[in-house]
């Protein structure tokens, strides 16, 4: 089947892009096109008028890419149309019309994964890339793309397979009686090979941070300054990346790049009204954000004395993951309160002071560095997997300890290579196959 989208954005911009892959795209092509698409060579460029029912839709360029040497292995025509909305969707009607059918979210990219194009980490990292907001989630995602991670993935799977030869050959000894069993070098592989996948999950509390950004509630009693304090950080000055309603009712989630890292603010609105019942819902819904949050900002009033409210805030926050904000530094000093935070920050929302502070705080925090050259899992279906590697390897170590029979040892082997190979897509089944495709946008 050839399939068909408008790959670039749902917007109008300066070029829009209507995309064909499979075996008829340049056949659907040239029906529409003024030139002979059916003569030019692959990876050529071509300036005609797109025609359809002898009327004219655009003057645009056209790109061949003849299979096996396209993106999705398939003969894939692009039209580089002019960027309008109305234009792009009347040269894609037009290809509908000649026999193209609508592709389906991520279909073009399935097509490249199925046909060996690239492998289903790679596949993940052309969605990651795409959703990417700050530098380093685009730096993680476009190793991934380049198989940095398959192919330190693979090369750990290939020392297992070794590892399988091994067995089998003391087998073969053993039964021939010619030699005692020596588990001394098989050990030391499985041992490193260990070493190197624990190392990787170890990188997956960054990853997940550089990939989803780092989930900061901001709690305090009514009126010590939260909003105004979320103002701030989301100044005019800073990018706001989107706003989302959050998943809980009036909390509300913003979420900012500071010095490059992601911070998803959980603006818990509902503690803020001062009515018991409601005040008490506010509660709920701030212990529900504390829950979420990696990071949590807790709010104090600087300029009067600490209240029993104020307590029960404080009491709720976990201390090893809070910041103290000790807001209204612009008006003298009323507060006497000191505890165990990870830090603690005097800032006036209304007058910017401290938030420079606040800031290369959280940069020294959470910046991993450098991480052009670092592999890092940022994927949970690839963290999974890794643990699942992981706590297999350490049962076949044990077992090795025990005398247990080499059958045994060799299938958990076997089933460890295989949780390996779900990284990139060589042992998962078809149905997580299509749960990660349905998350890609149409055209990619
Ligand atoms: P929330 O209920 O905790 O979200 O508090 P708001 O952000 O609504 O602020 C409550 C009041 O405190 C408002 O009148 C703000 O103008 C004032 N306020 C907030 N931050 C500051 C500050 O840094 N200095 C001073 N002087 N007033 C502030």
């Amino acid at each position: 089947m050839t399939i068909a989208a408008i790959a670039t954005a749902n917007a109008t911009g300066g070029i829009g892009i209507v995309r064909l892959s499979g075996e008829k795209s340049i056949e659907i092509a040239n029906k529409i096109f003024s030139l002979d698409v059916t003569s030019f060579k692959s990876h050529t460029l071509h300036l005609g008028k797109i025609i359809c029912n002898d009327k004219i839709i655009d003057e645009a360029l056209v790109s061949v890419f003849k299979a096996p040497n396209s993106y999705t292995g398939e003969d894939v025509v692009e039209f580089n149309c002019h960027g309008g909305l109305r234009v792009c969707k009347m040269v894609l009607e037009a290809v509908y019309q000649n026999g193209a059918s609508p592709a389906g979210p991520g279909e073009f990219t399935k097509r490249a994964f199925l046909n060996g194009k690239m492998d289903l980490s790679q596949a993940e990292a052309v969605a990651d890339l795409i959703s990417a907001e700050t530098d380093d989630a685009v730096t993680v995602a476009a190793n991934q793309l380049d198989k940095r991670l398959s192919n330190n993935i693979n090369s750990l799977r290939d020392e297992l397979v070794a590892s399988t030869s091994h067995i089998l050959a003391m087998i073969d000894f053993s039964e021939e009686g010619v030699e005692e069993l020596d588990y001394t070098d098989l050990k030391a592989t499985l041992e490193k090979i260990n070493s190197r996948i624990s190392e990787l999950i170890l990188t997956s509390d960054s990853g997940r941070i550089i990939k989803d950004g780092i989930n900061t509630a901001i709690i305090g009693t009514p009126n010590v300054g939260k909003s105004s304090i979320l103002n701030t950080i989301c100044g005019e000055d800073r990018a706001i990346v989107t706003n989302i309603e959050g998943t809980t009712r009036d909390v509300i989630e913003t979420q900012v790049n500071i010095k490059g890292c992601k911070l998803n603010l959980l603006d818990t609105a509902g503690i803020r009204e001062s009515d018991n019942q409601v005040e008490q819902i506010g509660v709920e819904r701030s212990k529900d954000a504390i829950q979420k949050a990696d990071l949590i900002f807790l709010v104090l009033d600087g300029s009067r004395e600490l209240e029993e409210r104020d307590m029960e805030v404080i009491n709720l926050a976990d201390k090893k993951k809070t910041i103290c904000l000790i807001n209204k530094n612009d008006l003298p000093e009323k507060l006497d309160f000191k505890d165990e935070f990870l830090k603690t920050v005097y800032v006036s929302a209304q007058t910017g002071e401290g938030f420079d502070e606040l800031y290369d705080y959280i940069y020294n925090m959470y910046s991993v560095g450098d991480i052009s050259e670092k592999i890092i899992i940022t994927n949970p279906r690839h963290k999974q997997s890794l643990l699942n590697a992981n706590t297999l390897i350490n049962g076949i170590l044990s077992a090795m300890e025990c005398d247990t029979p080499f059958d045994i040892i060799l299938g958990d082997i076997e089933v460890a290579i295989s949780a390996l190979g779900e990284i990139g897509g060589m042992t998962v089944s078809d149905e997580i196959i299509d749960s990660i495709f349905a998350n890609f946008c149409v055209g990619k």
